[in-house]
């Protein structure tokens, strides 16, 4: 990998650095970030863990950040965000042209206690990214549900509509059922 500087505090230079055993990546020495090569991340992956089990995304604790966008320290492209998991979870910075993933300090870290550090390259996927955005929709239009019924209709409600999102002639029937309110 190429020299690469940290905007943190200016030309902070990037330095050889074990992320886990055998992983070898690059750490800011003032910031504690972490620039990891796909490619490297993923010899080492298969080295290690030859079978790895199929994830699916769930909660990541961690600090939603929305504003942050990061520049690549390779290309100076901006980098793409991406989920690690539903509701309250981190981002991931990930630039696709050069292959590089960011972590901030900490984030490999929870990413292991999240059972997620072997599935680096499949959170930056668009399927991963994809079920999260479902997911998440969900859970927001439950939590709305519950605020706008009460406790006892909840199940009622849920049950109607399953019946009606598997009907063929769903849409004639919520059209009847609008017209007769
Ligand atoms: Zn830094
Ligand atoms: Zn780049």
């Amino acid at each position: 990998m190429k020299k690469h500087f940290c905007p943190c505090t200016p030309k902070t230079a990037f330095e050889r650095y074990e992320l886990s055993q055998g992983l070898l990546a690059k750490r800011c020495p003032s910031c504690a970030a972490v620039l990891l090569a796909l490619e490297d991340y993923r010899q080492w992956r298969d080295r290690h863990f030859p079978e790895i089990p199929v994830a699916e995304p769930a909660a990541v604790p961690g600090q939603e950040e929305h504003s942050k966008v990061r520049v690549c320290p390779s290309c100076q492209h901006i980098m793409g965000r991406y989920r690690t998991g539903s509701a309250e979870s981190f981002w991931l910075d990930y630039c696709p042209g050069c292959q590089l993933v960011w972590l901030d300090k900490g984030e490999w870290a929870q990413l292991e206690a999240s059972d997620l550090a072997l599935h680096l390259d499949t959170i930056l996927t668009e399927r991963w990214q994809r079920l999260i955005k479902e997911r998440k929709t969900l859970s927001f239009r439950d939590a709305l549900l519950e605020k706008r019924f009460d406790a006892e209709s909840l199940p009622e409600i849920r049950r109607v509509k399953n019946w009606l999102d598997a009907h063929p002639r769903r849409k004639d029937i919520l059209v009847y059922l609008g017209e007769n309110h």
